[in-house]
This record gives C-alpha cells, structure tokens and sequence, in this order.
C-alpha cells in the first residue's frame, strides 16, 4: 500500500516428472493411487476413496496445494488432465478448449518451441520437473514518488533510476504527472535507487526486492 498490483495466475497441476504425490502414495503402501501414465499425465486413483488417512497425505504432499480433498467421498481429487477426453480421441484438454483467446496450450514438448524457451514453470513445484509452462508470471515492482516537500508538489519529470548490485543500469525512467514512477516485472533483486531533477540535489535509497514487492513511497528532494 497505497500501490497494489492484482495478478490472476491459474495455479495448475504441474504433472510433475518427480511428483511428491506418487511419492506420497507410495509411502502410503498404495502406489496405484497415485500414478504417472505413459503420456505423463500422473493420476490420482478414485478407487481409492474412502481411505482418509490416504487422502490427507495425498493432499498434503502437493507443495503446490493442487489436491483438494472431496470431503463426502474421503478422496483426494485433482486436475487429470481431462485423461479420460484425450482418451476418447480429443487433442487437447476441455480447459485448451473452451478457452477462446488460445492462452491454454497442451502438446508435446518441444525443443524448437521458441515460446517454450521463455517460459517458466511455478515456484513451489521447483526442482520436481514440473510440465505446465507459464509466460508472463508477474514479478516484483518497486514504486516511488518524488517529492519537494518544502513546496508541497510532486516532482514531475525528475529521473529514477534503478541499478543493481554491480551497478549496472536496470532501468530508468521519469516520473509522470503524479511525481509517480512504477517499475514493474523487475527480477527479484535488491536495487540502488536514484532520483535525479535538475535544480534539487540528487536522491538515493535502496529497494530490496528480494522477498516482496517495495512501496518507497514519497521520497522528498531538496533544493539546490
Ligand atoms: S503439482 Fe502436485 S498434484 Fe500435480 S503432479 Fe505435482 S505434486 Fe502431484
Ligand atoms: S479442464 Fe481438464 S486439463 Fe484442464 S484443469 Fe480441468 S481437469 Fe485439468
């Protein structure tokens, strides 16, 4: 606060090479209820419902949070893939589908896939090789209004400039009508921060973006 940034990110079974849930079953002595087909859709059995204990170790053991538990039937349930859809002949998934602007994609991966190679796969499955790539996940932003409070005016125009830890130069830009500037889709990263107007001496700070998005706020320039 007071600068939000609201992202939509649909949170989608990784179909993990490495899946904890397989894991999960196994430890559980019931490896069929958990399983990767040929095609790598892995597959939670409904067979297995009415064994609670199961269930719960099932959903517990998607760091994602993928699994929901269907508490009437004590069964652990989660995306299949539409397995039993593309077994009946369909080349895609009911989600690719329905979907009307084609932001769904499902296929084999490919190496040539120039998309594919700037795609990321989500946090929490790292390392689990997960197979549902995503563009354009939102990143951090550092936000920062400049100020001469001695007039009681924003600074509109001045130059704010990001660099990095080395010291080199992320990004630049000038704050707009509302002495505002907003960085956004920045690397996670802690960045040395400059304001530069003429006719006020030049401002520095740091934003460390490390964990979270940074609100700098109303930073206040002096005159010369
Ligand atoms: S995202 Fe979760 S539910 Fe899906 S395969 Fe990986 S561990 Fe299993
Ligand atoms: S429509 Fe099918 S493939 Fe898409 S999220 Fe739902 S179960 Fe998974």
């Amino acid at each position: 606060m007071p600068v939000v940034r609201l992202s939509y990110t649909p949170v989608l079974c990784g179909h993990c090479t490495s899946a904890p849930c397989v894991a999960a079953a196994e430890a559980a002595g019931k490896p069929g209820a958990a399983y990767r087909r040929n095609d790598g859709l892995i597959i939670l059995d409904p067979a297995f419902a009415g064994d609670e204990a199961l269930a719960a170790a099932l959903v517990a053991s998607c760091p994602l949070g993928a699994i929901y538990l269907n508490k009437e039937r004590a069964l652990a349930q989660k995306c299949t893939g539409c397995a039993h859809l593309l077994d009946n002949g369909w080349s895609e998934p009911r989600c690719c589908d329905v979907c009307p602007t084609g932001a769904l994609r499902y296929g084999e991966v490919s190496r040539e896939d120039t998309l594919l190679a700037q795609a990321e796969t989500l946090e929490p499955l790292e390392g689990l090789g997960s197979n549902s790539y995503y563009l354009n996940l939102p990143k951090r932003f550092v936000a920062v209004t400049a100020v001469d409070f001695e007039a009681d005016e924003v600074l509109i125009g001045a130059v704010v400039t990001l660099r990095n830890s080395a010291g080199g130069l992320v990004r630049e830009q000038a704050t707009d009508d509302f002495g505002d500037v907003l960085f956004n889709q920045m690397p996670a990263e802690c960045y040395q921060v400059e304001i530069v107007m003429p006719g006020y001496t030049a401002l520095t700070t740091e934003a460390d973006a490390r964990q979270k998005d940074i609100v700098l706020g109303d930073l206040g320039l002096e005159r010369l």
